[in-house]
């Protein structure tokens, strides 16, 4: 605390992101990075990157990447919204659509609402669970406010129908329904093809999880056009270049590599059944998880025990010392190696 920070500062509770290690033995299952590189078109885009090229400032619009977005969607550039992140793109929707409304979001979800809610000075209101931990949408609409969902939600993997995404969007008229699609692609259909029909559903999706580019901070937004030039005019007046050119490179070279994407996904998909199954053997109970992490209690083993065991022998997964998840453990869908490894050794320890 500095007697220099202004008040709104000193009461922010920042996000704590999950640890990044790098040791070559550590087993790293707790951010939900992909096990796999990205595409080889990336590989092959770094390399004919021309560095002399880096002395310009990149588009400002994006537009290269934004219509290869397009494209893979079947919509137009300007349904699309690019971002540093969807982190950043999530942040500037907060801004753009939330600032002095009260806004909805599911109890147990993505632990960065909130923080923005603090930032932003957005009031927000917790919606409780269903008892199987989905998200009680009806509980959740709201009118002249605003809603966000993760689907699948974080850290449950829970998946919500994209149908009751759409009722949702219905009975929330005059509020933009966020829907944050950071998992979608590892078992979702995602809300995109209702963006037409409700002029208030923004999607948001990352090159993060699916494409395995964490390491290049790129996210997006897709809906209404008027919802995208809400969230430009938030960026205009923020950060004209948040979309490096090594980005807008790399980001387009993957989203064009569509059959590298399905592999990748269909493997996380695969291996996400034999760690479900790997887990119950072991006396788990594991959310049916439709993303690339599976949350997970054991029946009688301590979670807090189990994360520091599992450390303790360089595997890391991710656990919340919070109210109602304190007891489960998030592990994020390795290799069939990585998992493998997990397994033996709760098996050792339990
Ligand atoms: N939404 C959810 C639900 C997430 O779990 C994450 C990853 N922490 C993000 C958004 C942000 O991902 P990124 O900024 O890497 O796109």
């Amino acid at each position: 605390m500095s007697k220099y920070w202004s008040d709104s500062i000193k009461q922010l509770h920042p996000y704590t992101p999950g640890e990044q290690v790098s040791g070559r033995d550590i087993i790293k299952l707790n951010t939900n990075e992909s096990p796999y590189p990205p595409s080889p078109a990336v590989a092959a885009a770094l390399e004919n990157l021309d560095a002399g090229s880096l002395k310009l400032y990149p588009d400002p619009l994006a537009l290269d990447l934004r219509s290869s977005l397009a494209d893979n969607f079947n919509v137009t550039p300007n349904q699309v919204f690019v971002g540093n992140g969807s982190d950043d793109v999530l942040a500037m929707a907060f801004m753009a659509f939330f600032r002095g409304k009260t806004i909805q979001f599911p109890e147990l979800t993505y632990s960065f609402y909130p923080v923005w809610c603090g930032l932003f000075n957005i009031n927000y209101i917790n919606t409780p669970m269903t008892t199987d931990y989905g998200i009680d949408t009806a509980a959740l609409a709201l009118q002249n406010g605003g809603v966000i969902i993760a689907n699948p939600n974080a850290p449950t993997g829970k998946l919500t129908p994209v149908a009751t995404i759409g009722e949702l969007a219905a009975s929330s008229s005059g509020s933009v329904v966020i829907v944050d699609e950071a998992y979608i692609d590892f078992g979702g259909e995602s809300a995109v093809s209702l963006i037409d029909q409700h002029d208030n559903i923004l999607v948001v999706q990352t090159f993060s999880k699916s494409r395995s580019l964490a390491g290049l901070r790129l996210g997006y937004a897709i809906g209404h056009p008027d919802l995208i030039e809400g969230l430009v005019r938030v960026k205009d007046s923020f950060n004209s270049y948040p979309i490096d050119s090594v980005a807008l490179t790399c980001g387009k070279a993957a989203i064009e590599d569509k059959e590298y994407f399905e592999t990748t996904c269909n493997k996380v998909i695969a291996s996400r059944e034999v760690l479900t199954t790997g887990l119950e053997l072991l006396g788990f109970d594991v959310i049916p998880s439709n993303a690339n992490f599976v949350f997970a209690q054991h029946t009688h083993k301590a979670a807090a025990e189990l994360y520091q065991q599992l450390k303790d022998n360089n595997i890391l997964v991710r656990y919340f010392n919070k109210p109602k998840i304190d007891n489960f453990l998030r592990i994020t869908v390795g290799t069939d190696t990585e998992i493998g490894a997990l397994l033996n050794t709760l098996k050792t320890i339990i």
